[in-house]
């Protein structure tokens, strides 16, 4: 039976990236480089409302976690310690002829897709970037991109529990660019070789692991939903044994259902007390909790539910999509949560006639302390409305002629398409109030 695919097409969202200003191919004018993205505006809006989002819920509204920043570039002793220099690899096989390189595991044969040439032998590829660090490039100076934002938070447990005094259980957050160089990357940016990732890496008592990873399975579930993704495109999904990393005493995916079938957007790992005891051996530093009210000392357990900011954003924009019968002709439109909206308000004069100059640049300059705002006179009012539909802009508000005389405009919903018309001095309150 074929897997199961969301009904929309991922072509349609690649366009309306590239044509909206979503999403564009990096190094676009040099042909392009495989499997990196730019975020153009609003792109870049989108992404920073679902890191904000995420930090809100997680970091903010939460008085067991809080938040760090740390260098993408560790100690290299950091990946010996974690596994991943020895670990984190995947079965690579090589065609002879042509030289392309696949994940064995995508492999059902032992030619190549391509070209049918012979294949290799599988031999383990290291994902993780090598670079050098200073003018020198020898082995002395080898460092690597974090492949995992996840062990600056371990490395650093001990400074942040020194200096926040929290007690177990607690969590430690953090948003942060990750590299891994992916031996096959594609379908848009839900697998490259730069990515973003949220992680978070909850700390508890030794015992109470398994309840607390039940706790974040649901959390995290729910989270989605929040998020305003359909209960029905998401699913969890459980790692048997052979699928488990080395860390990991249990997994479970939040899946999504792609155009690409069900994906990960988030791995929920219960990882025991591998990495801090692993840290503890490599630096010689110990790493671990005064329990007060046992007085005793020991390492926690963590639970780390992973998320991706790259995949959550392409899952929100395929969950949002829809192509619905209005009038005469079919709108496009995000009905994307109005919070995660790259853009919240629309302001278009109903022309370019200078009388409705004056009001419409006034309206603008009082919307835009408070909200992400665009000011579009170009074309008819109705297609601007379909466009602004297709970016997902939950209000527009329209200044006409009337306006002059009774200092009342209009404000038209994303959704329902309703219009309602409101004194000017009540618009920012009344947008607020569907805001908040
Ligand atoms: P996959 O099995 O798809 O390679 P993974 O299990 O290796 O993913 P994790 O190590 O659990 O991924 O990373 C946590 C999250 O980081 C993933 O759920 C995903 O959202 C994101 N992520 C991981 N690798 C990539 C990538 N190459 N491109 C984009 N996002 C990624």
């Amino acid at each position: 039976m074929p897997e199961e695919t969301n009904k929309v097409d991922m072509e349609k969202i690649v366009s309306l990236c590239k044509r909206r200003g979503f999403v564009f191919q990096s190094s676009e004018i040099y042909g392009g480089l495989a499997s990196c993205w730019d975020y153009g505006p609003l792109g870049a809006e989108l992404k920073r409302n679902i890191k904000n989002y995420w930090w809100k819920k997680v970091v903010q509204e939460r008085d067991d976690m809080i938040g760090i920043d740390a260098s993408i570039m560790m100690h290299p002793k950091v990946w010996e310690a974690s596994g991943h220099i020895s670990g984190f690899s995947d079965p690579l096989v090589e065609c002879k002829g042509c030289r392309k390189r696949f994940r064995a595991t995508d492999i059902d044969s032992k030619v190549c897709p391509e070209c049918g040439g012979q294949l290799t032998e599988p031999r383990m590829f290291n994902l993780m970037f090598k670079t050098h660090m200073g003018p020198v490039e020898d082995e002395a100076n080898v460092i690597y991109l974090r492949p995992e934002t996840a062990q600056a938070q371990f490395v650093n447990f001990d400074n942040v529990q020194s200096t926040t005094r929290k007690k177990l259980p607690f969590g430690i957050a953090q948003v942060g660019k990750s590299f891994r160089n992916e031996i096959t990357t594609g379908n848009f940016i839900f697998r490259t070789r730069e990515f973003e990732q949220m992680e978070i890496e909850y700390f508890v008592k030794p015992g109470t692991d398994d309840q607390w990873f039940d706790y974040w399975i649901q959390e995290r579930l729910n989270y989605y939903i929040g998020l305003g993704i359909k209960k029905e495109n998401l699913r969890l999904r459980q790692h048997d044994k052979e699928e488990l990393a080395h860390y990991a005493k249990g997994c479970f995916d939040v899946d999504y259902k792609f155009p690409i079938g069900w994906s990960e957007i988030e791995g929920i790992a219960n990882r025991g007390n591998f990495d801090l005891t692993q840290h503890s051996k490599f630096s010689g530093k110990t790493l671990d909790y005064f329990d007060e009210e046992k007085n005793e000392r020991y390492i926690p357990f963590v639970i780390e539910p992973s998320s991706g900011v790259d995949r959550t954003l392409l899952a929100v924009l395929v969950d949002a999509y829809d192509e619905e019968q209005a009038d005469k002709e079919i709108r496009v439109v995000l009905h994307i949560k109005p919070e995660l909206a790259p853009v919240k308000v629309a302001i278009l004069p109903l022309s370019r006639n200078e009388k409705l100059l004056p009001m419409s640049k006034q309206i603008s300059a009082t919307l835009r302390p408070h909200f992400m705002t665009q000011y579009d006179d170009a074309q008819s009012i109705g297609r601007r409305y379909r466009r602004q539909d297709e970016i997902g802009t939950p209000y527009c508000v329209t200044i006409d002629f009337q306006s002059l005389e009774d200092n009342q405009v209009t404000i038209r919903d994303r959704d329902s398409m309703q219009q309602i018309r409101i004194p000017v001095e009540e618009l920012l309150d009344t947008l607020k109030s569907k805001f908040s």
